[in-house]
């Protein structure tokens, strides 16, 4: 597909960017596309390539536009998890590799918790894993490791 994008010159980029944009519907923050999709539910159009017609996904054109290409080898993951948007801000270069811990990573992840049991969300800021992988809230362990500091000064003063 990448190839297909590369053989384009820039302003055919940038005219065929022009159209998805206008064959797109704003949802949230995403470009929905409104046009032909393909088995993935990735919007897709039809080019002319040297007499040749050839379909291009519109994600793929539309972050080739704005960001000045695909870099080689690298897939566009759909941050917003919406095949059909194409909001560059949305698609992130990864490679094949990463795409696919993902993917698998996804259901997991839509089913887990997303805040700890004290509300804190857990974002990645605010996340990180303990020996056994579970995962912890900075916010909650910040506040316990206050009140043991707290505790142990208390102790320490009332000995001295
Ligand atoms: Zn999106
Ligand atoms: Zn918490």
């Amino acid at each position: 597909m990448s190839e297909v994008i590369t053989a384009l010159p820039a302003s055919e980029i940038g005219r065929l960017a022009g159209r998805i944009i206008a064959r797109s519907r704003l949802v949230g923050d995403c470009w929905v596309w409104q046009g032909g999709k393909d088995a993935q539910g990735y919007g897709a159009l039809t080019v002319k390539i040297a007499d040749r017609k050839r379909r291009v996904k519109t994600h793929r054109l539309m972050y080739a536009h704005a960001k000045g290409g695909i870099p080689e080898g690298r897939v566009l993951d759909h941050l917003c998890r919406n095949p059909s948007c194409c909001n560059p801000d949305h698609l992130e270069a990864v490679t094949q590799r990463e795409n696919l811990l993902r993917g698998n990573n996804l259901a997991a992840r839509r089913a887990a918790q997303t805040h700890c049991k004290w509300g804190h969300e857990f974002t990645p800021e605010n996340t990180y894993r303990d020996h056994l992988q579970r995962r912890v809230c900075r916010t909650c362990r910040a506040e316990l490791d206050a009140k043991r500091y707290a505790k142990r000064k208390q102790q320490q003063e009332r000995r001295a």
